[in-house]
């Protein structure tokens, strides 16, 4: 026989409740490492996050959201995967500044980039956020609820509570939006790391935003045309900026671009090789796996090169044609 409390707990475990509850104390999911704030510029700075696939110690933070100081407020580039890297943000913000963050600017549609949108949005009611007008619509979609289960499944629950808070202003290519007396140069280069990618120069700053156009030693999975990317990184380059900011790694100086450019064309490379000698996408696998082996230490390499490997053979498949 239950007690009166006993009876209650049992309710509350058999309908969900319980846990609700305890879901509800989010404050044990604030961000528990201290990610330096890092100075690229005069006015710009980034938090490099961990350069891993999202796991449960890194709280599903893995991207490097970018904090730029202007007369009238701080203005972001993607604020990370969670409720949670938002207000850590939010937090690094007030510690440069008086002023509020007056505009977000999200890359692309992946979660890992914009769901911290939820966390400058709780303390910044009036916050502009800026995206692609796909990637609007993909986030205002079931794709981004999808992008919360997902993360919150593969960081073990730790971004539990964050919410889908979706842009409210489109930007196209060739947009120069100024804010607080800096100018934001918009690029979206078409199909390349995905759909509605957006690429951001910072002018006065000389600093090239990528998003995950570009990755330093990292392999994560998404790429929506190995060609498109390749022209898109061309882009940055010629921009007349001299800082590159990856969405995933660490920022630097042309090299940056090198390197990723040299990863993308050793395995176009060895697809266009084994394609031509008549091997399927199953035989090739192997072979490409080795060919490429210098790039075992980047971030995601085992996870993902297989998958990797298959969307270039479909793009060169389709190149064929
Ligand atoms: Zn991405």
């Amino acid at each position: 026989m239950f007690t009166k409390t006993g009876l209650t707990t049992h309710i509350l475990l058999c309908t969900g409740i319980f846990a609700t509850v305890l879901v509800a104390k989010a404050g044990d999911l604030a961000i528990k490492k201290d990610y330096p704030l890092e100075k690229l510029t005069a006015h710009v700075y980034v938090i490099h996050g961990p350069n891993e696939e999202v796991n449960k110690t890194n709280q599903g933070f893995r991207n490097n959201p970018v904090l730029v100081e202007t007369r009238d407020g701080i203005v972001v580039i993607d604020p990370g995967s969670s409720l949670y890297t938002g207000e850590m943000i939010v937090n690094k913000a007030r510690s440069l500044s008086k002023k509020p963050i007056i505009a977000v600017f999200d890359t692309h549609d992946h979660g890992d980039h914009w769901l911290g949108n939820h966390g400058i949005k709780k303390h910044y009611e009036k916050v502009t956020i800026y995206a692609h007008e796909s990637a609007r619509t993909s986030i205002a979609s079931d794709e981004g609820k999808m992008w919360v289960k997902a993360l919150n499944d593969q960081s073990g629950g730790q971004i539990a509570g964050t919410k889908v808070v979706v842009p409210n202003e489109v930007v196209k290519d060739g947009d120069r939006i100024r804010l607080g007396g800096i100018t934001f140069r918009i690029y979206h280069p078409g199909k390349a790391h995905s759909v509605d990618d957006i690429m951001i120069e910072i002018e006065e700053e000389k600093v090239f935003v990528f998003g995950d156009v570009l990755r330093d030693k990292n392999l994560s999975l998404f790429m929506a045309s190995y060609k498109g990317n390749l022209a898109a990184l061309d882009i940055g380059e010629k921009s007349g900026a001299s800082i590159f900011v990856p969405g995933h790694g660490k920022s630097g100086g042309k090299a940056v671009i090198d390197e990723y450019r040299q990863f993308i064309n050793d395995l176009l490379g060895e697809v266009r090789k084994h394609f031509a000698a008549g091997l399927s996408d199953f035989e090739m696998t192997p072979k490409v796996v080795t060919a490429l082996a210098k790039y075992k230490g980047w971030s995601g390499f085992e996870e993902n090169i297989g998958k990797l490997i298959n969307l270039a053979y479909l793009e060169v498949e389709s190149d064929s044609f």
